[in-house]
Protein backbone atom coordinates (compact mmCIF):
# COMPACT_ATOMS: atom_id res chain seq x y z
CA UNK A 1 0.00 0.00 0.00
CA UNK A 2 1.09 3.56 -0.92
CA UNK A 3 0.88 5.58 1.68
CA UNK A 4 0.09 8.99 1.64
CA UNK A 5 2.42 11.91 2.38
CA UNK A 6 0.61 14.43 4.38
CA UNK A 7 3.33 17.44 5.04
CA UNK A 8 1.72 20.11 7.16
CA UNK A 9 3.29 23.04 9.80
CA UNK A 10 1.51 25.60 11.88
CA UNK A 11 2.77 28.97 10.21
CA UNK A 12 0.44 31.52 12.84
CA UNK A 13 -2.42 31.63 15.04
CA UNK A 14 -4.81 34.09 15.07
CA UNK A 15 -7.39 34.84 18.32
CA UNK A 16 -10.65 36.40 18.27
CA UNK A 17 -11.89 37.52 21.94
CA UNK A 18 -15.80 37.95 21.84
CA UNK A 19 -18.32 38.57 24.42
CA UNK A 20 -22.30 37.42 23.58
CA UNK A 21 -25.16 38.17 26.22
CA UNK A 22 -27.07 35.68 27.36
CA UNK A 23 -30.92 36.01 27.01
CA UNK A 24 -31.19 35.18 30.63
CA UNK A 25 -28.54 35.36 33.22
CA UNK A 26 -26.80 31.89 33.85
CA UNK A 27 -27.05 31.30 37.36
CA UNK A 28 -25.36 28.96 39.36
CA UNK A 29 -24.27 28.29 42.75
CA UNK A 30 -20.61 29.95 42.78
CA UNK A 31 -21.37 32.47 40.17
CA UNK A 32 -23.65 34.54 37.83
CA UNK A 33 -22.98 35.40 33.99
CA UNK A 34 -24.83 38.13 31.93
CA UNK A 35 -22.68 36.97 29.34
CA UNK A 36 -20.37 35.05 28.37
CA UNK A 37 -16.60 35.65 26.63
CA UNK A 38 -15.81 33.58 23.98
CA UNK A 39 -12.11 33.47 22.09
CA UNK A 40 -12.09 31.79 18.65
CA UNK A 41 -8.82 30.69 17.38
CA UNK A 42 -7.50 30.03 13.80
CA UNK A 43 -4.38 28.27 13.77
CA UNK A 44 -3.05 28.59 9.98
CA UNK A 45 -0.38 26.03 7.93
CA UNK A 46 1.41 26.35 4.87
CA UNK A 47 -0.85 23.82 3.32
CA UNK A 48 -3.53 26.12 3.02
CA UNK A 49 -5.37 24.07 5.63
CA UNK A 50 -6.71 26.40 8.77
CA UNK A 51 -8.25 24.62 11.93
CA UNK A 52 -10.37 26.40 14.24
CA UNK A 53 -10.65 26.00 17.93
CA UNK A 54 -12.39 28.10 20.83
CA UNK A 55 -12.40 28.76 24.33
CA UNK A 56 -15.11 29.43 26.65
CA UNK A 57 -13.40 30.40 29.75
CA UNK A 58 -15.01 30.13 33.42
CA UNK A 59 -13.49 32.19 35.80
CA UNK A 60 -14.70 29.88 39.01
CA UNK A 61 -13.20 27.09 37.33
CA UNK A 62 -10.08 27.46 36.14
CA UNK A 63 -9.18 31.49 36.71
CA UNK A 64 -9.39 32.05 33.13
CA UNK A 65 -11.01 35.04 31.58
CA UNK A 66 -11.26 36.76 28.15
CA UNK A 67 -8.45 38.53 28.30
CA UNK A 68 -6.09 35.75 30.29
CA UNK A 69 -6.70 33.77 27.15
CA UNK A 70 -6.26 35.95 24.28
CA UNK A 71 -3.08 37.23 26.45
CA UNK A 72 -1.29 33.58 26.83
CA UNK A 73 -2.79 32.21 23.53
CA UNK A 74 -0.58 35.18 22.02
CA UNK A 75 2.21 35.58 24.51
CA UNK A 76 3.22 32.22 24.69
CA UNK A 77 1.72 29.17 23.00
CA UNK A 78 2.00 30.34 19.78
CA UNK A 79 5.79 30.65 19.41
CA UNK A 80 6.05 27.28 20.97
CA UNK A 81 3.73 25.44 17.68
CA UNK A 82 5.12 27.84 15.14
CA UNK A 83 6.73 25.01 12.84
CA UNK A 84 5.26 22.38 14.37
CA UNK A 85 3.32 19.71 12.39
CA UNK A 86 0.30 19.93 13.70
CA UNK A 87 -0.43 15.31 13.55
CA UNK A 88 1.95 15.97 16.54
CA UNK A 89 -0.41 16.64 19.03
CA UNK A 90 1.11 14.46 21.82
CA UNK A 91 4.43 16.98 21.47
CA UNK A 92 1.80 20.28 21.00
CA UNK A 93 0.33 19.31 24.55
CA UNK A 94 3.96 18.81 25.95
CA UNK A 95 5.25 22.29 24.29
CA UNK A 96 2.14 23.65 25.43
CA UNK A 97 2.33 22.28 29.48
CA UNK A 98 6.33 23.66 29.27
CA UNK A 99 5.42 26.92 27.79
CA UNK A 100 2.82 27.84 30.57
CA UNK A 101 1.19 26.14 33.71
CA UNK A 102 -3.07 26.01 33.99
CA UNK A 103 -4.39 27.73 31.29
CA UNK A 104 -6.44 24.75 30.08
CA UNK A 105 -8.95 26.53 28.32
CA UNK A 106 -6.54 28.59 26.04
CA UNK A 107 -4.86 25.26 25.28
CA UNK A 108 -7.95 23.45 24.62
CA UNK A 109 -8.72 26.00 21.97
CA UNK A 110 -5.48 25.53 19.85
CA UNK A 111 -5.67 21.84 20.69
CA UNK A 112 -9.13 21.19 19.35
CA UNK A 113 -7.90 23.26 15.95
CA UNK A 114 -5.09 20.97 15.33
CA UNK A 115 -7.39 17.96 15.65
CA UNK A 116 -9.35 19.97 13.02
CA UNK A 117 -6.79 20.38 10.68
CA UNK A 118 -5.63 16.78 10.94
CA UNK A 119 -9.50 15.97 10.16
CA UNK A 120 -9.46 18.19 7.21
CA UNK A 121 -6.16 16.78 5.98
CA UNK A 122 -7.64 13.10 5.87
CA UNK A 123 -11.04 13.65 4.86
CA UNK A 124 -11.88 11.86 8.36
CA UNK A 125 -14.70 13.54 11.20
CA UNK A 126 -12.23 13.89 14.34
CA UNK A 127 -14.31 10.78 15.61
CA UNK A 128 -12.80 8.86 13.57
CA UNK A 129 -9.46 9.79 14.21
CA UNK A 130 -9.94 10.05 18.06
CA UNK A 131 -11.85 5.88 18.56
CA UNK A 132 -14.56 5.79 16.01
CA UNK A 133 -18.06 6.72 15.19
CA UNK A 134 -19.60 4.42 18.21
CA UNK A 135 -22.71 6.79 17.94
CA UNK A 136 -24.16 8.84 15.34
CA UNK A 137 -26.72 10.44 17.37
CA UNK A 138 -26.95 11.85 20.99
CA UNK A 139 -29.81 12.82 22.85
CA UNK A 140 -29.75 16.75 23.85
CA UNK A 141 -29.66 17.59 27.16
CA UNK A 142 -32.65 20.29 28.87
CA UNK A 143 -32.52 21.92 32.38
CA UNK A 144 -32.71 25.26 34.23
CA UNK A 145 -30.09 27.14 36.13
CA UNK A 146 -30.80 28.37 39.22
CA UNK A 147 -34.17 31.16 38.89
CA UNK A 148 -37.34 32.01 40.11
CA UNK A 149 -39.27 28.12 40.86
CA UNK A 150 -42.04 29.46 38.52
CA UNK A 151 -39.99 30.08 35.84
CA UNK A 152 -37.66 27.07 36.34
CA UNK A 153 -41.11 24.99 35.96
CA UNK A 154 -41.69 26.72 33.20
CA UNK A 155 -38.89 25.91 31.53
CA UNK A 156 -38.44 22.35 32.16
CA UNK A 157 -42.04 21.92 30.85
CA UNK A 158 -40.89 23.65 27.63
CA UNK A 159 -38.10 21.56 27.63
CA UNK A 160 -39.58 18.30 27.69
CA UNK A 161 -41.92 19.33 25.34
CA UNK A 162 -39.71 20.03 22.52
CA UNK A 163 -38.47 16.48 22.79
CA UNK A 164 -35.84 16.74 25.64
CA UNK A 165 -35.99 13.59 28.16
CA UNK A 166 -32.97 14.47 30.47
CA UNK A 167 -33.11 17.48 32.48
CA UNK A 168 -30.16 19.03 34.36
CA UNK A 169 -31.12 21.10 37.48
CA UNK A 170 -29.09 23.60 39.52
CA UNK A 171 -29.10 23.18 42.53
CA UNK A 172 -26.98 23.84 45.72
CA UNK A 173 -28.73 26.61 47.93
CA UNK A 174 -30.85 25.50 50.94
CA UNK A 175 -31.44 22.14 51.25
CA UNK A 176 -34.98 22.49 51.90
CA UNK A 177 -35.51 24.54 48.88
CA UNK A 178 -32.99 22.43 46.98
CA UNK A 179 -35.20 19.29 47.63
CA UNK A 180 -39.01 21.37 46.93
CA UNK A 181 -37.46 22.20 43.63
CA UNK A 182 -36.65 18.98 42.63
CA UNK A 183 -40.24 17.44 44.13
CA UNK A 184 -41.80 20.50 42.17
CA UNK A 185 -40.29 19.37 38.70
CA UNK A 186 -40.59 15.82 39.04
CA UNK A 187 -44.24 16.10 39.32
CA UNK A 188 -44.65 18.36 36.38
CA UNK A 189 -43.00 16.28 34.04
CA UNK A 190 -43.62 13.07 35.47
CA UNK A 191 -41.01 9.66 35.63
CA UNK A 192 -40.26 8.79 31.87
CA UNK A 193 -37.73 12.59 32.42
CA UNK A 194 -34.03 11.64 33.63
CA UNK A 195 -33.53 13.97 36.50
CA UNK A 196 -29.72 15.27 37.31
CA UNK A 197 -28.90 17.74 40.11
CA UNK A 198 -25.82 19.76 39.99
CA UNK A 199 -24.96 21.84 43.43
CA UNK A 200 -21.74 23.27 41.71
CA UNK A 201 -20.27 22.94 45.55
CA UNK A 202 -22.84 25.06 46.47
CA UNK A 203 -24.06 22.47 50.10
CA UNK A 204 -19.97 22.81 50.92
CA UNK A 205 -20.32 20.27 53.77
CA UNK A 206 -20.68 16.20 53.40
CA UNK A 207 -23.50 16.68 56.22
CA UNK A 208 -25.53 19.08 54.52
CA UNK A 209 -24.76 17.70 51.17
CA UNK A 210 -25.97 13.90 52.58
CA UNK A 211 -29.02 16.05 54.10
CA UNK A 212 -30.44 17.35 50.88
CA UNK A 213 -29.56 14.16 48.71
CA UNK A 214 -31.80 12.09 51.04
CA UNK A 215 -34.33 14.54 51.02
CA UNK A 216 -34.23 14.24 46.89
CA UNK A 217 -33.70 10.45 46.28
CA UNK A 218 -37.70 9.76 46.57
CA UNK A 219 -37.68 12.14 43.26
CA UNK A 220 -35.46 9.38 41.53
CA UNK A 221 -32.36 11.50 40.77
CA UNK A 222 -29.74 9.78 38.04
CA UNK A 223 -26.51 11.67 39.52
CA UNK A 224 -26.12 14.55 42.18
CA UNK A 225 -23.13 16.55 40.62
CA UNK A 226 -20.01 18.02 42.83
CA UNK A 227 -22.27 18.49 46.27
CA UNK A 228 -19.25 19.85 48.13
CA UNK A 229 -16.07 21.79 48.03
CA UNK A 230 -13.87 20.42 45.25
CA UNK A 231 -11.25 19.79 47.29
CA UNK A 232 -12.79 17.50 49.97
CA UNK A 233 -12.28 14.51 48.41
CA UNK A 234 -12.49 12.39 51.87
CA UNK A 235 -15.57 14.46 52.56
CA UNK A 236 -16.83 13.67 48.57
CA UNK A 237 -16.00 9.44 49.60
CA UNK A 238 -18.31 9.91 52.79
CA UNK A 239 -21.56 10.93 51.00
CA UNK A 240 -20.71 8.51 48.05
CA UNK A 241 -20.91 5.80 51.05
CA UNK A 242 -24.21 7.63 52.38
CA UNK A 243 -26.48 8.08 49.40
CA UNK A 244 -27.49 5.81 47.21
CA UNK A 245 -27.95 8.57 44.23
CA UNK A 246 -24.65 8.33 41.80
CA UNK A 247 -22.23 10.90 42.63
CA UNK A 248 -20.36 12.86 39.71
CA UNK A 249 -17.21 15.29 40.21
CA UNK A 250 -16.77 18.09 38.25
CA UNK A 251 -14.87 20.78 40.15
CA UNK A 252 -12.75 18.12 41.79
CA UNK A 253 -11.76 16.77 38.67
CA UNK A 254 -9.81 19.00 36.00
CA UNK A 255 -6.87 16.54 35.16
CA UNK A 256 -5.63 13.20 34.56
CA UNK A 257 -3.63 13.57 38.03
CA UNK A 258 -7.29 14.79 39.77
CA UNK A 259 -9.12 12.13 38.21
CA UNK A 260 -6.61 9.13 39.66
CA UNK A 261 -6.42 11.05 42.93
CA UNK A 262 -10.22 10.92 43.38
CA UNK A 263 -10.67 7.20 41.99
CA UNK A 264 -7.83 6.21 44.26
CA UNK A 265 -10.09 8.04 47.50
CA UNK A 266 -12.89 6.58 45.87
CA UNK A 267 -14.73 10.09 45.62
CA UNK A 268 -16.68 9.68 42.34
CA UNK A 269 -18.81 7.29 40.85
CA UNK A 270 -18.93 9.19 37.30
CA UNK A 271 -16.34 11.91 36.02
CA UNK A 272 -17.66 14.44 34.46
CA UNK A 273 -14.66 15.45 31.68
CA UNK A 274 -14.60 19.32 30.11
CA UNK A 275 -12.37 20.04 27.68
CA UNK A 276 -12.00 23.79 28.95
CA UNK A 277 -10.52 21.72 32.37
CA UNK A 278 -8.56 19.28 30.76
CA UNK A 279 -6.90 21.38 27.91
CA UNK A 280 -7.92 19.78 25.21
CA UNK A 281 -9.19 16.49 23.07
CA UNK A 282 -6.02 14.87 24.17
CA UNK A 283 -5.98 15.14 28.11
CA UNK A 284 -9.82 13.80 27.96
CA UNK A 285 -9.10 11.24 26.45
CA UNK A 286 -6.46 10.27 29.09
CA UNK A 287 -9.24 10.88 31.56
CA UNK A 288 -11.40 8.77 30.15
CA UNK A 289 -8.58 6.02 29.78
CA UNK A 290 -8.12 5.87 33.97
CA UNK A 291 -12.10 6.45 34.53
CA UNK A 292 -12.46 3.32 32.36
CA UNK A 293 -9.88 1.07 33.77
CA UNK A 294 -11.18 1.56 37.05
CA UNK A 295 -14.89 0.72 36.14
CA UNK A 296 -15.85 4.48 36.59
CA UNK A 297 -18.35 5.64 33.26
CA UNK A 298 -17.46 9.22 32.09
CA UNK A 299 -19.88 12.03 31.28
CA UNK A 300 -19.32 14.91 28.55
CA UNK A 301 -19.42 18.12 30.19
CA UNK A 302 -19.47 21.96 29.04
CA UNK A 303 -18.66 25.41 30.00
CA UNK A 304 -21.55 26.72 27.70
CA UNK A 305 -19.33 26.36 24.32
CA UNK A 306 -20.84 27.55 21.35
CA UNK A 307 -20.81 24.92 18.07
CA UNK A 308 -17.23 24.98 17.47
CA UNK A 309 -16.12 24.14 21.25
CA UNK A 310 -19.41 21.72 21.23
CA UNK A 311 -18.49 20.04 18.47
CA UNK A 312 -15.22 18.58 19.65
CA UNK A 313 -17.36 17.89 22.73
CA UNK A 314 -19.83 16.05 20.22
CA UNK A 315 -17.05 14.30 18.77
CA UNK A 316 -15.41 12.57 21.98
CA UNK A 317 -18.99 11.86 23.07
CA UNK A 318 -19.26 9.95 19.72
CA UNK A 319 -16.09 8.52 19.62
CA UNK A 320 -15.67 6.59 23.57
CA UNK A 321 -17.92 3.53 24.48
CA UNK A 322 -16.84 4.09 28.36
CA UNK A 323 -18.56 7.55 28.00
CA UNK A 324 -22.35 6.80 28.79
CA UNK A 325 -23.72 10.50 29.50
CA UNK A 326 -23.11 14.17 28.43
CA UNK A 327 -24.34 17.53 28.61
CA UNK A 328 -25.22 18.00 25.01
CA UNK A 329 -27.65 20.67 23.61
CA UNK A 330 -27.54 22.88 20.45
CA UNK A 331 -26.01 26.41 21.67
CA UNK A 332 -28.18 29.23 21.77
CA UNK A 333 -31.31 27.15 22.55
CA UNK A 334 -34.38 28.86 25.03
CA UNK A 335 -31.95 30.20 28.25
CA UNK A 336 -28.71 30.15 25.95
CA UNK A 337 -26.78 32.91 24.63
CA UNK A 338 -28.30 35.55 21.94
CA UNK A 339 -26.29 34.38 18.77
CA UNK A 340 -24.48 31.32 18.06
CA UNK A 341 -21.08 32.05 15.72
CA UNK A 342 -20.93 28.30 14.87
CA UNK A 343 -23.03 26.75 12.27
CA UNK A 344 -22.76 23.14 11.15
CA UNK A 345 -24.59 21.14 14.13
CA UNK A 346 -27.89 19.42 13.43
CA UNK A 347 -31.04 18.16 15.29
CA UNK A 348 -32.70 15.06 14.34
CA UNK A 349 -35.94 13.81 16.63
CA UNK A 350 -36.00 10.45 17.19
CA UNK A 351 -39.37 8.22 18.65
CA UNK A 352 -40.02 12.28 20.39
CA UNK A 353 -36.54 12.22 21.65
CA UNK A 354 -34.48 15.86 20.12
CA UNK A 355 -31.02 14.65 19.45
CA UNK A 356 -28.09 16.20 17.73
CA UNK A 357 -26.47 14.45 14.71
CA UNK A 358 -22.25 14.06 14.96
CA UNK A 359 -21.15 16.10 12.30
CA UNK A 360 -19.32 13.60 9.75
CA UNK A 361 -17.57 16.48 7.70
CA UNK A 362 -13.90 16.01 8.09
CA UNK A 363 -12.44 17.80 11.50
CA UNK A 364 -14.86 19.27 13.89
CA UNK A 365 -17.54 19.31 11.13
CA UNK A 366 -18.55 23.08 11.84
CA UNK A 367 -17.61 26.73 10.50
CA UNK A 368 -17.02 29.91 12.14
CA UNK A 369 -19.13 32.70 10.96
CA UNK A 370 -16.78 35.73 10.63
CA UNK A 371 -20.34 38.12 10.61
CA UNK A 372 -21.26 37.23 13.82
CA UNK A 373 -17.87 36.85 15.13
CA UNK A 374 -17.26 40.57 14.20
CA UNK A 375 -20.54 41.60 16.01
CA UNK A 376 -19.67 41.12 19.45
CA UNK A 377 -15.74 40.94 19.02
CA UNK A 378 -13.68 42.52 21.59
CA UNK A 379 -12.01 45.43 19.32
CA UNK A 380 -9.45 46.65 22.02
CA UNK A 381 -8.30 42.86 22.78
CA UNK A 382 -8.05 42.01 19.34
CA UNK A 383 -6.24 45.52 18.50
CA UNK A 384 -3.50 44.19 20.67
CA UNK A 385 -3.31 40.69 20.34
CA UNK A 386 -3.88 40.29 16.23
MG1 LIG B 1 -21.07 20.93 36.88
Amino acid sequence: MTRVSIDVKITEIRVYPVEIPYKKPFKIATATYLSQPFIYVEVKTDSGITGFGEACPAYEFTGETMGTVTAIIKERLEKCLIGLDPFNIDEAVRLMDRATVGNPSAKAAIEMALYDIVGKATGEPVCKIIGGMTRNVIPEVGGAVIADVREVLEKVKRDVDRGLKILKIKVGEDPYKDAEKIKLIREAVGWGVKIRADANQGWIKPKRAIKAIRLMEKYELELVEQPIVWWDLDGLSEIRRAVDTPIMLDESVHSSRDALRAIEKRACDIINIKLMKSGGIYNALRINAIAEVAGIPTYMGGMGETSIGHAAAIHIFAALGNMVFGDIRIPGADWGILEDPGVGLEETMINGVLHIKVPEKPGLGVELRKDIVEKYLNRQLFEVYK
